[in-house]
């Protein structure tokens, strides 16, 4: 059945969304054609401010509304600026913010190494965390980069790079679900996996 143009884009666009097959793009697709109109313009409204309204922290690259340099976490003097932990995403900060067990600052590598995905040490912002570390006091650093394979690859890395810095270098303990990604760790596996977090050997 060929669809009118305006229908069979929007459902493109949703099939290009991680976790939505061919069947729930339609399914999406035409239920917004018989919502109320204010939903659809609700959402075109939210998306389009999605990438105006947002930017990325100056310092830590966290996620941060676009009128602002730095995110809360950097701008708010009370944390502990001597402690950074690294992690892959956005979602990873929310995912450590929401156990409470951590004070220091972050820095959000924006991915971690995929030599199958084309994802090199240029495509992260390591140079960013490098510079951070001569310019600020950091005396630890705590990797926590996802338990997969391109996170610990990316440890890996990490603690190569790091070498010449007078820093600790700690790794999240091991019990967080292999393969998995940090965000979708419960909180109580998170704050265990951070207090237990251990010196990485180079
Ligand atoms: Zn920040």
């Amino acid at each position: 059945m060929l669809l009118p143009a305006p229908i069979q884009d929007l459902i493109d666009a949703f099939a290009r969304l991680p976790g939505i097959g061919p069947k729930t793009a339609s399914r999406l697709t035409f239920y917004l054609l018989r919502a109320p109109e204010n939903l659809a313009l609700d959402l075109a409204a939210a998306l389009e401010n999605l990438q105006s309204g947002t930017g990325f922290c100056q310092r830590c690259f966290n996620i941060t509304a676009a009128e602002n340099a730095e995110c809360e976490i950097c701008a708010d003097e009370s944390r502990d600026a001597s402690v950074l932990c690294v992690v892959e995403e956005p979602l990873d900060v929310l995912a450590l913010e929401r156990t409470g067990g951590f004070r220091g600052r972050y820095h959000v590598l924006g991915g971690a190494l995929s030599p199958i995905e084309g994802v090199g040490p240029e495509d992260l912002r390591i140079r960013e965390l490098l510079a951070r570390l001569r310019e600020e006091d950091v005396r630890e650093i705590i990797l926590a980069t996802n338990p997969s394979m391109e996170g610990d690859a990316t440890a890996m890395y990490l603690r190569q790079q790091l070498q010449p810095f007078d820093v600790r270098i700690t790794r999240l303990a091991r019990g967080l679900p292999v393969g998995g990604d940090l965000e979708y760790a419960d909180q109580n596996t998170l704050l265990r996996a951070l207090a237990g977090r251990q010196e990485m050997e180079g």
